[in-house]
């Protein structure tokens, strides 16, 4: 059974549907990514789980028991902002006790406050950080102090709203893996809510895509990255080259026929029967160039671009562009010339609710 559960909820705000219809579970242990662009109703829909506000339709669900009318302080859920608002002038180990004296139905001893403040200290590798002064903290020991904070009371839901947002890339990316690491450890129940769909990946166990208070997808980061369902999702998470076609049944195989010529579908793709539009989205990385010159398509390099351990390489391939990625170290033509290309078996996807833009 899911540890929690929203059904179906709405919130609101002068007539528009920042939530609208979510429904999404989250099992023990589980993280769970929420990814969407800015306004897509992530931190209205942590502020309906906190308690913080309070949905217009629909339920959340702790342990099967509705949440409804149970106050923020009683639902004992932790958050961690992105601005990680610390007290200036409390040392390190005040900042994380607070955690542990307020918010919380347990009372608990001074020293059982000590030992819980060292002990959520050394998870996030801030041993013996206790009387530091906070203003002495890089951003990213402040960001760890903060994580250590919320995780000291051993908050059954850990909510972390772009915990990493402020932080410069490759803190972010150490941090990372760290907030990974101690999620898994712990076994974490933890929603976390970014607009970086590296981010999401890394760090939960699924995914729910959301656009306009609505979740566009759900899965695995995996599956929603393997089976993107819409042309949105598709863009969201970096797929770019989406073309319109018609199916088309051709020597056997299904095809997609696109601007660009026809493309074999992906195998065990459900399309559609053949004579339907479809998008189809190809993926950059299932697109190589042809060695002997005779590939499935041929386009023009328009603009090539080094990205350290691959060329991005910009092509047109018709009236369409198509992006796609090689290996740095193969040679490729200079702008202007052509360019073969071979597509791989799982190259080209079909995207169910392609019509929604
Ligand atoms: P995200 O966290 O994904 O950026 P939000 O949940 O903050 O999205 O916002 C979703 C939508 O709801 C936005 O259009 C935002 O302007 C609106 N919204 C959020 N909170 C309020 C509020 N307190 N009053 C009015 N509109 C709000």
């Amino acid at each position: 059974m899911p540890i929690l559960e929203m059904v179906g909820l709405v919130k609101a705000y002068g007539g528009r549907r920042a939530v609208d219809d979510v429904s999404l579970a989250l099992e023990a242990g589980e993280a769970l990514a929420l990814l969407g662009p800015s306004g897509s109703g992530k931190s209205t829909l942590l502020a309906l789980i906190t308690g913080l506000e309070t949905p217009d339709a629909g339920d959340i669900r702790w342990e099967g028991r509705s949440l409804q009318g149970v106050p923020t302080h009683e639902r004992g859920f932790g958050l961690m902002f992105q601005d990680y608002a610390l007290f200036p002038h409390r040392d390190v180990g005040e900042n994380v006790a607070f955690g542990l004296r307020h918010g919380q139905r347990l009372r608990r001893t001074r020293a059982q406050i000590e030992r819980g403040v060292s002990e959520a200290l050394a998870l996030v590798g801030l041993a013996g950080f206790e009387r530091r002064d906070v203003n002495t903290l890089s951003g990213g020991e402040q960001q760890r102090v903060a994580l250590a904070r919320a995780l000291a009371p051993h908050p059954p839901l850990l909510m972390l709203d772009e915990p990493l947002g402020a932080l410069d890339r490759a803190l972010r990316e150490r941090l990372l893996d760290e907030v990974r690491g101690i999620l898994r450890r712990l076994g974490q129940t933890a929603i976390y809510v970014t607009h970086d769909q590296e981010e999401a990946f890394a760090v939960a166990d699924r995914v729910a895509i959301l656009r306009a208070g609505r979740v566009a997808q759900a899965g695995t980061p995996a599956e929603v990255y393997a089976r993107p369902r819409s042309r949105f999702v598709a863009k969201f998470l970096g797929l770019h080259n989406i073309l319109r076609g018609q199916v088309e049944q051709r020597n056997g195989q299904l095809t997609a026929v696109t601007p660009v010529g026809a493309l074999p579908l992906a195998p065990g793709e459900r399309a559609p029967a053949p004579g339907a539009a479809v998008s189809v989205v190809v993926r950059p990385e299932e697109v190589a160039a042809a060695v002997d010159g005779r590939g499935d398509l041929a386009g023009e390099v328009i603009e090539k671009s080094f990205r350290g351990s691959r060329n991005v390489v910009l092509l047109r391939v018709g009236p369409q562009e198509l992006t796609v990625a090689f290996p740095a170290a193969q040679p490729l033509p200079a702008v202007g010339e052509t360019l073969a290309l071979r597509l791989g078996p799982g190259a080209v996807h079909v995207l169910p609710d392609g019509a929604d833009d």
